[in-house]
């Protein structure tokens, strides 16, 4: 009902006319169509060097036939690196013969942060995992939110979101999902999750669910599953490998690529409240005293921030609020007041 539509939108933000309204975004391949297409989803963007130019970004459908569907996505953020170079090799790679149903592989989902290689849009400062659900009349990075809530979100089963830490994060390498309320799907999401068979498995809290792709895939009833693996602008053989092997092990766990899932040991870890989160209170240098991966106890000094405008001042101590072992860390050498120190989970369990 449109009326429905309308009073959806306006309970949203978006004005009646903004829902109604199609996306400007034109796809350039059929969704519908077997075999592998490598194409482009052509967004309007009219600029200085380009009158009536445009924003591609890569896309490649996979189909066989009816069957379940998936959509894959790395570059949610520019850059992170491990999800772009397992995608565009899948897509590359991947024969339609070994697929029953579909893959939807989107590499480089918020393209011109990826092209600039930075975590949002240079064009609009769009922080894609913000922006959701979107909107067709909105920024740059705002469209592409909406094409992917209305058009693609709605044809996938299973929807896998590489992320990794960027310019300004290093995590130990894991598969992601969230605790839920609708337990069926938690469920079916974690054992996705165990199919990735990362080195290490997270039952992960987020700081602010508002906007993320992750939270509108799961409001629409999808098996959602994310990753972190690794950081700090690049990417290593190690996670790379990881990305490609587990990417590959969750399309045959969903019935979509023939052939067993590989499963290697993994080590379930859980973020189960806020105090997994330290945060910096000053500007300064920071000086990480554990290494990722390493066990840490409740209020043990995880990192030092160095005064660096003069010289005799003590160092500020940042210390666990839990114990655990330590996930994540803030990996540029300065630190600003209110960015993300250390990220500590429990580890719940070793599962082979
Ligand atoms: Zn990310």
């Amino acid at each position: 009902m449109p009326g429905q539509c309308a009073a959806k939108a306006v309970r949203e933000g978006l004005s009646p006319m903004s829902a109604l309204r199609p996306s400007p975004i034109t796809p350039t391949v059929d969704f519908e169509r077997d075999g592998v297409q490598h194409g482009f989803l052509r967004l309007p963007y009219s600029r200085d060097d380009s009158a009536w130019g445009s924003v591609m970004i890569p896309i490649c459908v996979i189909r066989n036939g009816r069957g379940p569907a998936a959509l894959l996505t790395g570059g949610n953020h520019g850059d992170e690196y491990e999800g772009p170079l397992a995608l565009y090799e899948l897509a590359r790679t991947l024969d339609p013969k070994d697929v029953a149903g579909t893959v939807i592989i989107v590499p480089a989902m918020n393209y011109p942060a990826f092209r600039a290689g930075t975590r949002t849009s240079p064009i609009d400062k769009g922080n894609m995992n913000r922006s959701f659900p979107g909107r067709p009349d909105g920024t740059v990075t705002e469209k592409i939110a909406d094409y992917f809530q209305r058009e693609l979100l709605p044809r996938a089963d299973i929807v896998f979101d590489f992320h990794s830490g960027g310019r300004t994060l290093d995590f130990v390498p894991f598969c992601a999902a969230h605790t839920l309320p609708d337990k069926v799907q938690e469920k079916k999401a974690f054992a996705a999750v165990e199919a990735f068979s990362a080195p290490f498995s997270m039952r992960m809290t987020e700081i602010d669910t508002v906007g993320m792709y992750d939270t509108a895939a799961e409001e629409m009833g999808k098996v959602f599953v994310t990753t972190e693996l690794g950081g700090g602008g690049t990417s290593r053989a190690e996670t790379v490998g990881i990305a490609r092997r587990g990417i590959l092990n969750v399309l045959r766990h969903a019935g979509i690529v023939d052939g067993a899932v590989e499963k290697t040991p993994t080590r379930w870890l859980d973020m189960p409240s806020g105090d997994c989160f330290a945060f910096a209170e000053d500007d300064g240098m920071i000086e990480t005293m554990i290494d990722l991966g390493e066990k840490v106890d409740e209020g043990q000094v995880v990192a030092r921030i160095h005064s660096t405008g003069r010289t005799g001042m003590a160092p500020q101590e940042i210390k666990a609020r839990m114990s655990g072992l330590l996930a994540a860390r803030h990996f540029p050498g300065l630190v600003k007041a209110g960015d993300c120190v250390s990220v500590m989970a429990t580890v719940e369990a070793v599962n082979i």
